[in-house]
């Protein structure tokens, strides 16, 4: 474990990304140097360090839970996401935008050391070139979403010009990982289509076959969130948001490796609202900044990402299966 004074306060620890880097910080920083909350209970959470129930919207809470704390680092991960902010586009834009300028204000005026805040390869739009998009580009999201995340980096470029503020943060592509359920984005089906391909032997995708994107094994995206935190601030060019690439894939070439370990995999595929979504972001992402500025480097690709996801998912299940008929304890 590294000897650090560090103290992490973590907001929206209990979703997807939340869930895994919380346990890879108090892995890292000690359990009680990393303050999990989040707008509602998560068990799971305070079984390692401490939790504490926080709104993101709730400035003078978040204030004072920073200020207890001692807080060195805030990452603030609470967002309405893709799928879900299109439902409720107001909801979305007022807790992406006001969560963010919250936890900004906070880490200026608290003087807190660095703020992570993740953007998104929503950020870009039908007219941005689809394929190897580079850091600079056009960029017209057509989500509440991306909308969002792009004014949240113009923000956070400001803080830092303005106020010094000492903000980080990567357009995170589509993120993969067995730990945790995806929390409503356009890319849910890259992790839905394992656990169904477990379980059932089948399923329906809501994009279709060719529809290549930009995704990540959460072990990956884990990784590049501790390493550009820990990156010497000299060293960081861009203070808006960096690309960051992993593995680019379609729904059909994900099924194809998964059916080299379930050979009688079917899948079908049903595009819904999340089609459009899908067609106004890239195929691909130029990450060259990242390497260059912080080392960045990808380790999963599609065939041991795939391999690692089965591994998981099939354990847990039958470990559940295991509990479920083992007797009760005399
Ligand atoms: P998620 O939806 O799984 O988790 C978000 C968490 O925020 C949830 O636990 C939720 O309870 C919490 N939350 C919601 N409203 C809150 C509030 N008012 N106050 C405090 N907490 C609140 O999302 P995720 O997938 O873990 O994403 C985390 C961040 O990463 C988001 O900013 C998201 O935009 C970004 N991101 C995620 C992906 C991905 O593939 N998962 C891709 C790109 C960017």
């Amino acid at each position: 474990m590294a000897e650090t004074r560090e103290k992490i306060l973590i907001i929206g620890a209990g979703g997807q990304i939340g869930t895994e880097l919380t346990i890879a910080l108090r892995d890292s920083f000690g359990g009680g140097s990393v303050l999990a909350t989040d707008i509602r209970e998560f068990p799971t959470l305070d079984d390692s360090g401490p939790f504490e129930i926080l709104n993101v919207m709730d400035r003078d809470r978040l204030y004072q839970l920073a200020k207890d704390f001692n807080t060195t680092q805030i990452y603030n991960l609470a967002a309405l996401l893709s799928a879900a902010g299109e439902k409720k586009p107001k909801d979305a834009w007022e807790l992406n935008m006001a969560g963010l300028l919250n936890s900004l204000d906070a880490v200026r005026d608290l003087k807190i050391g660095k703020l992570f805040w993740p953007s998104s390869i929503a950020v870009f739009g039908p007219n941005t070139p689809r394929d190897h998009t580079p850091q600079q580009s056009i960029m017209d999201p057509n989500t509440v979403y991306g909308i969002s995340k792009l004014a949240g980096e113009r923000w956070c470029e400001y803080y830092h010009k303005h106020y010094g503020v000492d903000v980080r943060s990567l357009r995170y592509p589509g993120l993969i990982g067995y730990k945790s359920q995806p929390g409503g984005g356009t890319t849910d089906y890259a992790v839905d289509i394992f656990h169904h391909a477990v379980k059932w032997g089948k399923y329906t995708c809501f994009l279709k076959e060719d529809t290549a994107l930009p995704m990540m094994y959460m072990a990956d995206a884990i990784r590049a969130t501790i390493s550009l935190m820990g990156a010497q601030s000299e060293k960081l060019t861009v203070r808006s948001s960096y690309n960051l690439a992993g593995i680019s894939f379609d729904p059909c070439t994900l099924a194809e490796e998964i059916k080299k370990h379930h050979p009688s995999f079917d899948i079908s595929y049903i595009p819904d609202f999340r089609q459009n979504i899908a067609d106004s972001w890239p195929n691909s992402i130029d990450d060259s900044a990242a390497r260059l500025d912080w080392g960045w480097e990808i380790e999963y690709d599609l065939k041991r990402m795939v391999a690692d996801m089965l591994y998981h998912i099939r354990k847990t299940r039958q470990e559940a299966e295991n509990q479920k008929s083992s007797p009760p304890p005399s």
